[in-house]
């Protein structure tokens, strides 16, 4: 597969001194995180943990999907977690264009239409991550001793800010 030969390169130095062979898949540090697929975001190193310690859900806008909700439900029941981070961030892309401005760029850059598919632009970082905490607490298969907090990250300090 020559147009991943640089990545598998890279792979086979990382696992020259892998550390993790024979490790669980527990939260080592009892935390899940859902936030955004943006790439300044390190999802790990900004509240100190490293792999094994924690569960990361990521999608456009750190928004807490369907599927995202499996994962929580799957992660407090099975897999240790006890504190669960909802992470919206500064100068998201889901958040400085509307809907529409966004399947426009999508179908300018596919050169084809966009409409048929919703991209879930955001309209209010702050309520929507009250809103999404809310349907993480309020699940029914979450326990009500599971800690849920909402944050937004700015890119720009590196520091989270709480919302809910
Ligand atoms: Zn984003």
């Amino acid at each position: 597969m020559p147009d991943f030969d640089d990545l598998l390169r890279a792979n086979r130095e990382y696992a020259e001194d892998f550390g993790l062979s024979g490790f669980d898949g527990i939260a080592h540090a009892g935390i899940a995180m859902v936030t955004c697929m943006d790439s300044r975001i390190d999802p790990l190193r900004m509240i100190g943990l490293k792999a094994g310690d924690a569960k990361i859900l990521r999608n456009p806008g750190g928004r807490v999907t369907d599927q995202a909700l499996v994962a929580l439900v799957l992660g407090v029941n099975l897999l240790q977690v006890r504190r669960v981070l909802v992470v919206e961030h500064t100068r998201c892309a889901m958040a400085s264009s509307t809907e529409d401005e966004l399947k426009a760029r999508v179908a300018e850059s596919a050169g084809t239409d966009a409409s048929w598919m919703s991209l879930g632009a955001i309209v209010d970082q702050e309520q929507t991550v009250r809103a999404d905490v809310m349907r993480v607490r309020s699940h029914p298969l979450i326990s009500d001793d599971i800690l849920v907090g909402g944050f937004i990250y700015d890119v720009d300090t590196g520091l989270l800010q709480p919302v809910s």
